[in-house]
């Protein structure tokens, strides 16, 4: 379990070095132009949606024009679709992250199956759109498990820790000093200090000409 976890990694941080060394270009598709961006990284929020945080981290995206990804708990999206239905409107790439927030590896077919099929039908009842990410709790996948989902699977590159720290100031820090184009960062609108921080992150990375991508324009050329 460990080690598909570590491949997948593996796989995204080779992609930012062939990135960053010139070999694959970093793009983002918009209709049919194809614009090349220096440095660029994806902010990734999962758990979600929250009803207490998660408009407030909108809000804040929106007038700063980025456009983010959120990784969705299905027995969330109950109550909160109208948060869906904005981040879809609004330009967010919606994920699957299991009905119950569950460690997929080691569950049966039948169950691994319906946590995944409830979550994709409860946001494409709001959508209209096919779900086609996952991004599995705990990062931990094997291939059975990818077999059964029929989604591709998009981990992170960075992980700020924010639901262990839950410290704007130390969380902004961090991922300031050590982010580098092409990360996916990882964080949980779950928290007011991740909403906080995010925010800041945005501010400071936008002022060292950082442009933010949905986290599918880095991982498909
Ligand atoms: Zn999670």
């Amino acid at each position: 379990m460990r080690y598909t976890k570590i491949a997948f990694v593996c796989v995204i941080i080779i992609f930012s070095m062939l990135t960053a060394s010139g070999m694959v270009s970093r793009t983002s598709k918009v209709s049919d132009k194809v614009i090349y961006y220096e440095k660029v990284v994806a902010l990734t929020f999962d758990d979600g949606p929250s009803r207490l945080y998660t408009n407030e981290l909108l809000d804040g995206l929106k007038e700063r024009g980025v456009r983010a990804t959120f990784f969705l708990v299905g027995e969330n999206i109950e109550g909160n679709e109208e948060i869906v239905k904005r981040m879809y409107d609004e330009g967010h790439l919606i994920g699957n992250h299991t009905y119950s927030h569950v460690k997929l590896v080691g569950m049966s077919d039948d169950a691994i199956i319906s946590e995944i099929s409830r979550t994709n039908e409860a946001i494409s009842r709001i959508t209209g759109e096919e779900v086609t990410f996952i991004r599995p709790p705990y990062g931990i996948i094997d291939e059975r498990v990818l077999w059964d989902v029929s989604l591709t699977p998009i981990l992170w590159s960075y992980d700020t820790n924010d639901w262990c720290s839950q410290n704007a100031d130390c969380i902004v820090k961090n991922v300031v000093k050590n982010v580098k184009s092409g990360d996916i960062i990882l964080m949980h609108d779950v928290y007011k200090t991740s909403v906080s921080a995010a925010l800041r992150i945005v501010d400071e990375l936008q002022a060292m000409g950082y442009v933010f991508v949905t986290a599918d324009e880095l991982i498909i050329e």
